[in-house]
């Protein structure tokens, strides 16, 4: 850390995995410019604090039942979340201003900002009343966040249903998606966040500053438009993992048997398979990846979260015979390290959900992709991997086993997978470059260091 320059920055992230990350590499990052930093945490999915001894956590209760913290609605969750949490919030932050106020003798940290995950909707009034500086940050893309306010209006001019050749193209008002990953977007299930959409959209107009995990290099024409969109300063201080690699902020305990597993490996030929921290799939699905990764004779590594399974605790419906012949060739763990994973030497590919924190950190570390995307901006994602940096391959939705070993010896063994090893590398290396003195990256944080510190 820098020699402390008095200053508090409070932290608010949505207690999500992927929420979670990113807010706690803002945290290292601002830390590590001199900034002490206070976290406010739900109960429900609370941060390891014993991981960032250098931070203060303060907990507020959620009011989440035992039943609503099992759920896999996300939308249910964030919904019951908001609702819940705004009067705890408010107490917490009063409080906090108060208690700094009132310090007497010692030199006084001035608390300088709120920072909040863009999900959290009910900040605005609080901070105004408050007189206190509010900065949100995105966990999405900027290409994402700034093109899904236009989904209810989409949905409103009924975008469905397509015809059949229409399918692969592509989805004007929300490039580069093709129109039939559109139509998934816009699913009924996606209806009741309409509303929501409209309330972060609100409250990060009224905002005084958009923080995203991206930069220049990742999502430039979407930062000039998000900054017309906005008029609010926004900075795109870059990936978190170019920052600080491999923070721990996990939720579940990661499995390390798998780094020796992995050192016994030969360079770039395992295949990482993961849908990160919320995806579920079927039965058939799982078993369905099984066989593609054993087909593909190639050695892997798969991550199945426990629960991620509908229906199942885990993987027990497959049968022991399979599962021996499974684990001749890979391993299959509950939670991996994961940056730890893409920063070896033996992965030669990602089979990914594209989230987010999973694309950039694959990006960051060069490992090319294979992409699964389910939902929301994971396919939004997933388009810029394979047809706008070309640096992975779209299995199209088809969990099939035949197109899973197919994908996996295209890019292990094929020379189209030497090609987007190439590109991908070079796409590391320029991100890289934004962190670089005078990068666009480094150029943003160094900008919203100097804004924060000036209120
Ligand atoms: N992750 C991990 N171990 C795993 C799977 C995922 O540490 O076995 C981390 C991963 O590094 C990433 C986060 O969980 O930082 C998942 O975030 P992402 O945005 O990719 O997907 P989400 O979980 O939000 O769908």
């Amino acid at each position: 850390m820098d020699k402390s320059n008095g200053l508090r920055v409070i932290l608010f992230p949505l207690p999500l995995q992927g929420c979670i990350n990113p807010m706690i590499q803002l945290a290292k990052i601002l830390h590590s410019r001199g900034f002490s930093i206070t976290v406010i945490h739900t109960r429900f999915n609370a941060p390891k604090a014993s991981s960032h001894p250098l931070f203060t956590f303060l907990q507020i209760p959620d009011g989440l039942s035992e039943t609503e913290t099992r759920t896999h609605d996300v939308k249910l969750l964030i919904t019951l979340l908001n609702r819940n949490c705004e009067s705890p919030f408010r107490d917490c932050l009063s409080k906090l201003l108060q208690s700094v106020d009132s310090e007497t003798g010692e030199e006084k940290q001035r608390i300088c900002c709120l920072i909040h995950d863009s999900g959290w909707i009910f900040t605005q009034p609080l901070a105004k009343s408050l007189n206190l500086l509010r900065l949100a940050l995105s966990t999405y893309t900027i290409s994402f966040f700034r093109s899904h306010f236009a989904l209810p209006q989409l949905r409103r001019e009924m975008y469905l249903p397509l015809q059949d050749s229409e399918q692969d193209d592509l989805a004007e008002e929300f490039p580069p998606l093709r129109k039939k990953d559109l139509v998934r977007i816009l699913d009924a299930e996606t209806e009741q966040l309409d509303s929501y959409s409209d309330m972060i959209l609100e409250t990060t107009k009224a905002s005084s500053g958009l923080i995203f995990m991206s930069c220049e290099e990742l999502d430039q024409d979407s930062l000039s438009q998000a900054r017309e969109d906005f008029k609010v300063p926004i900075f795109a201080i870059g990936p978190s993992p170019i920052h600080f690699p491999a923070t721990p902020s996990s939720l579940f305990t990661p499995d390390k048997t798998c780094i020796p597993w992995l050192d016994r490996q030969e360079d770039k030929s395992v295949i990482y398979v993961s849908i990160g921290s919320l995806v579920t799939i079927s039965e058939s699905e799982l078993m369905e990846i099984a066989w593609g990764l054993s087909n593909s004779d190639q050695p892997f590594l798969w991550v199945v979260r426990v629960g991620s399974v509908n229906g199942m605790e885990w993987i027990e419906t497959i049968p022991e015979d399979f599962i021996k012949r499974l684990n001749e060739k890979g391993k299959i763990v509950k939670w991996a390290p994961q940056q730890e994973v893409l920063k070896h030497r033996a992965i030669g590919g990602f089979l990914t959900h594209n989230g987010w924190n999973s694309t950039v950190e694959s990006v960051c570390e060069g490992v090319p992709m294979i992409c699964l995307p389910f939902r929301w901006d994971q396919l939004l994602n997933a388009r810029f991997v394979s047809e706008v940096w070309m640096v992975g391959i779209h299995l199209e939705g088809r969990i099939e086993r035949n197109e899973i070993e197919g994908a996996i010896r295209r890019l292990l063994l094929e020379t189209e997978g030497e090609a987007i090893r190439e590109r991908i590398e070079h796409l590391k290396e320029k991100v890289g470059r934004s962190f670089k003195q005078n990068g666009s990256a480094y150029q943003s944080l160094q900008n919203l260091i100097d804004y924060i510190s000036s209120f």
